[in-house]
């Protein structure tokens, strides 16, 4: 059992962000239920998701997939949306599949394939978001945006995914450039949406965006997903 000290902190973290995430939403003029809340669990223990999901949150992120299936495991009976949000090697995508109910890096045809073929029949659909290389950093994660219509396209056509919108974790920079990323990420995003409005299996409704530093530029710029960790949980021991 988590003591009842650290319990009393969780609530208090977890009310200041849930305060942040409306003063910003304020701000844009937006209704704060446009904004989910993932709340990334990752290297914190179940016992402390138990806490922040007495809270009423739902919705937890995890990066790294053994840890991850560990804690949907442990917490069945809890009604818990796991979002998978790291790197995902193709060995492991069998997990996630069974596992999760989201995944916000989805950057390839061939990943992509392989999940539809490995979610179970009994499960519905594993809801997907492109994860856009914004910055144009150089790193493996991610796709241009030049890159995003082909994927989608290719997504659609897969009955065991559920297109849902897009990602992005921008580089460290100045709050001018990272303003010009998020945009370009809201315009991509309305776009799609507007593209795929009438069809079956896809559902676009989400841009997921923004975490600690940058929560109320990224809600300011239409993100309707942030994904905060260390401000609710505290800092990762290891
Ligand atoms: C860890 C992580 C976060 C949360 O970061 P914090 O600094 O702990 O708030 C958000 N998004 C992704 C993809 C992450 O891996």
């Amino acid at each position: 059992m988590i003591d009842l000290e650290s319990s009393d902190v969780l609530t208090s973290n977890y009310q200041t962000v849930m305060d942040q995430i409306t003063a910003a939403c304020q701000k844009s003029g937006r209704p704060t239920q446009d904004v989910t809340l993932l709340a990334v669990s990752k290297r914190h223990a179940s016992d402390a998701i138990k806490s922040i999901h007495t809270l009423g949150q739902t919705s937890f992120g995890e990066n790294y997939v053994q840890e991850g299936v560990e804690k949907a495991q442990t917490l069945q009976s809890l009604n818990i949306d796991w979002h998978f949000i790291g790197p995902l090697q193709s060995n492991k995508s069998r997990l996630v599949a069974q596992h999760f109910n989201w995944l916000h890096t989805l950057d390839t045809e061939k990943l992509a394939k392989r999940l539809n073929a490995q979610r179970p029949n009994e499960l519905s659909p594993l809801n997907v978001l492109i994860q856009v290389n914004i910055s144009d950093q150089d790193t493996k994660s991610g796709i241009t945006l030049a890159d995003v219509d082909a994927l989608a396209q290719c997504i659609t056509q897969l009955p065991n995914l559920t297109l849902r919108g897009l990602m992005c974790i921008p580089a460290p920079q100045d709050e001018a450039t990272l303003k010009q990323e998020f945009l370009a990420m809201q315009t991509k995003f309305q776009q799609l949406k507007l593209q795929y409005q009438n069809q079956n299996n896809v559902n676009i409704d989400t841009l997921s965006m923004g975490m600690s530093a940058d929560l109320s530029l990224a809600i300011e710029c239409g993100s309707t997903m942030v994904r905060i960790g260390t401000a609710i949980f505290g800092k990762r021991t290891h």
